[in-house]
């Protein structure tokens, strides 16, 4: 056994509240978050510190700023890689979370190529690298793999409705070849895979000017700016709180090998895009006024997953309802300097 330091913080896992933790050696894994500046890889990342693992976070900082993580890098087990995933890389770790990839439309459709070799690329090196080390390796995918479903909710059996054409293919299609490549290193080499198709995701450290709803409707609600909705506001989206998110991944990668996935995490309480602007209206009290603007091509009219599997499998369900979750989101917009975010970086 041995200690490490944990030192007390506002924004921690309850587990580590106390200031020193005792960890078994042999628990230890040496852990690989690519995209770990992200919004949710900062927090994965935390959380893995937090039980004492060695983790090493790799990012680009496309869609992220060192900031997310600088309070992890005093920290004895954590280590920061700029590094792009696009090109390979070597290290020896026993677990891989690859959520290396831009997320939100206007991030991934700034240079739609890159998105797609950022999918394509980054799965074959993180999955070429599990191989070698014979390290567990989980895809971070996503709900956008349905497309605009005509199934609703979405089961993982659902063979989704991709505009293969579409601005939004890059994304889509790039996380559906990862898929794809995952499960043939699994059948082909023996490659011990994990994929998780995460649904609408938010909270603390969302990237303010990422476009996104949620991002878009507190920092307008906040600056007494016109809530923009896209189209009629009656297309829907079911959001999850990180925290219930981050669990839902744990549990993945820690499931039994013979679970491969994939698993929807998600939170399958549905609102449409109107509703969650009048509800940001009523937790930030705000005056701004709810105007229409032109639906982006290609925007999913409905959005719900069905996580039969992930409760049955993983013993998982959310916890935080979005009435709780934005409260906690706004609060955590209302502390951040916004002239410290920028836009991706050009030339990317
Ligand atoms: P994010 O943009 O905050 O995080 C992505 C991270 O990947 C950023 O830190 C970015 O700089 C990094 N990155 C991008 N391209 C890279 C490259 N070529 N090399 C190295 N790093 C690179 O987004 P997020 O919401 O935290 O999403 C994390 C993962 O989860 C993504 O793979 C995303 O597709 C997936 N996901 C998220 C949601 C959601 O609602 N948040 C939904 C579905 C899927
Ligand atoms: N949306 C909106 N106003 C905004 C940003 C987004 O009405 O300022 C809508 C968007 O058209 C979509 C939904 O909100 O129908 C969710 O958009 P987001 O970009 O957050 O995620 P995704 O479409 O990938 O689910």
């Amino acid at each position: 056994m041995f200690i490490v330091d944990v030192p007390a913080s506002k924004s921690v896992h309850p587990a580590t509240l106390t200031a020193k933790r005792e960890f078994s050696v042999s628990s230890i894994k040496r852990i690989l978050v690519t995209g770990g500046a992200g919004f949710l890889g900062s927090h994965l990342c935390e959380r893995l510190v937090d039980e004492g693992h060695d983790v090493v976070c790799l990012d680009n900082f496309f869609t992220s700023q060192k900031s997310n993580v600088a309070h992890l890098l005093g920290r004895q087990n954590f280590e920061l890689v700029r590094h792009d995933i696009t090109q390979p890389l070597w290290l020896e770790v026993d677990e891989i979370y690859n959520l290396a990839c831009p997320a939100a439309p206007g991030h991934y459709q700034f240079n739609p190529i890159k998105t797609v070799k950022t999918s394509v690329l980054g799965a074959i090196h993180v999955l070429g690298m599990a191989k070698r080390c014979r390290a567990k390796v989980l895809q971070a995918s996503t709900s956008e793999v349905y497309g605009d479903p005509e199934v609703h909710p979405q089961p993982e059996s659902y063979r989704g409705a991709v505009n293969t054409l579409g601005p939004r293919a890059c994304y889509d299609e790039g996380k559906r070849v990862a898929e794809t490549l995952f499960m043939d290193y699994h059948r082909s080499n023996g490659v011990n895979v994990r994929i998780v198709r995460i649904f609408n995701t938010y909270g603390p450290r969302m990237h303010p000017y990422d476009g996104r709803v949620v991002s878009n409707f507190i920092r307008q609600a906040l600056g007494g700016e016109d809530i923009t909705i896209f189209g009629d506001g009656r297309q829907t989206r079911s959001f999850c709180y990180r925290d219930d998110l981050i669990e839902g991944m744990v549990r993945m990668m820690n499931g039994p090998d013979e679970f491969v996935g994939p698993v929807n995490i998600g939170n399958p309480d549905e609102f449409t895009i109107r509703q969650l602007a009048e509800l940001t209206l009523e937790l930030t009290s705000s005056k701004s006024t709810l105007i229409e603007r032109p639906l982006p091509e290609d925007d999913p009219t409905q959005r719900k997953p069905d996580i039969t599997l992930a409760r049955a499998r993983l013993g998982w369900e959310p916890t935080i309802k979005l009435r709780d979750g934005l409260s906690k989101t706004i609060e955590w917009f209302r502390t951040i300097d916004m002239r410290h975010y920028r836009a991706p970086t050009p030339n990317y």
